[in-house]
């Protein structure tokens, strides 16, 4: 690669990993409408790259930090400057000595020293990784211009992140905002990490579907006959699920508003403790489900107390972009 000029713009390299897929952009270090420069990053020399790509199937770990190098030399072919720092947004569970403890998404990956993974992608330049919920949570904040807040994201699981003035809680190191497994019922439903009662047994988008096969079964055939083997036979497809919420359909509705309640819990809890300024609920479940952040916010005002209004809860701006925004934050800040 040619030494870069000076009038080419510095690059951060934001990545965020999946279990089946990985996005990626380059953007200007500093960003655009930066007092210092912000003539570069608006003259067309500083515009974003990005590209997505999927994980073979049964890949190796190795197999995948190939693929995963090969696509960020594609990238940087594609961007002129030098890449100064990279940002990684990151669903696995990774120990304070960076290494992936546990990650069900890619089990390949359990043991790799992911600082020397990054640092081998982009020689030279600073890198850092995060939870991809504390990351998201990030984004939305600088999104909503808004520096203490609550994030929800509900998709296959429930994950999350706290922002506390414009910074992740608790800090890098000391592990992330878990908020998928607060215990909001000591009995509750069976939740995959193995307990019962999270937020996560009863949002998620899998334990809602599972529900809504219930109460279906229950409103065909009556009471007393909706057993989980009834409701695997006649499972409820998200799309199903969305046309019936939209059209106030009961069993539908009543499903939609049990996973809302769980998360109107989680957010007058984490009102009581952090005094969030916002709530701000994502992921691919909710995103998809019209109406969702205004039912949570109706069951959280039902659960404030006297003196005490839980924070107000808003749709997330950023969707599907959430993590890859704040992994390109995260790597901003590196600098
Ligand atoms: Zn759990």
């Amino acid at each position: 690669m040619p030494a870069p000029s000076p009038t080419t713009t510095a690059g951060v390299l934001g990545i965020d990993i999946g279990g089946t897929k990985v996005a990626l952009r380059i953007e200007p270090a500093l960003p655009a409408g930066d007092p210092v420069d912000g003539s570069d990053a608006t003259d067309g020399a500083g515009t974003p790259v990005e590209a997505t790509f999927r994980w073979e199937p049964m890949a190796s770990a190795a197999g995948d930090l190939d693929a995963l190098a090969r696509q960020v030399a594609s990238l940087r072919s594609r961007w002129a400057g030098p890449i100064s720092a990279v940002g990684l947004a990151m669903p696995a569970t990774v120990d304070p000595t960076g290494l992936v403890t546990t990650w069900p998404g890619r089990p390949s990956w359990s043991g790799l020293a992911l600082d020397g993974a990054l640092r081998d992608l982009a020689p030279g330049a600073a890198v850092a990784y995060a939870d991809d919920g504390d990351l998201a949570a990030l984004a939305e904040a600088a999104a909503a211009g808004c520096p203490n807040l609550v994030y929800l994201g509900i998709g296959t699981g429930v994950g999350g992140g706290i922002v506390l003035d414009g910074r992740n809680c608790p800090r890098p190191g000391r592990g992330s905002a878990e908020i998928g497994h607060m215990v909001i019922a000591a009995d509750g439903a069976p939740c995959t990490c193995g307990r019962r009662g999270c937020v996560q047994a009863v949002a998620s988008g899998p334990a809602t579907l599972r529900r809504a096969a219930r109460h279906r079964s229950a409103a065909t055939t009556g009471p007393g006959t909706n057993t989980d083997a009834d409701a695997d036979a006649d499972a409820v497809s998200f799309p199903e699920l969305r046309a019936q919420w939209l059209a106030g359909t009961d069993w539908a509705v009543r499903a939609v508003r049990e996973s809302a309640a769980a998360a109107a819990v989680a957010v007058v809890g984490l009102t009581e403790l952090l005094h969030p300024a916002l709530a701000v609920i994502g992921g691919g479940f909710a995103d998809g489900l019209t109406g969702f952040a205004a039912a949570v916010d109706e069951q959280a005002r039902a659960l404030g107390r006297p003196g005490h209004p839980p924070a107000p809860v808003r749709a997330a701006v950023l969707g599907g972009l959430s993590s890859l925004s704040g992994a390109i934050l995260l790597a901003r800040q590196q600098g």
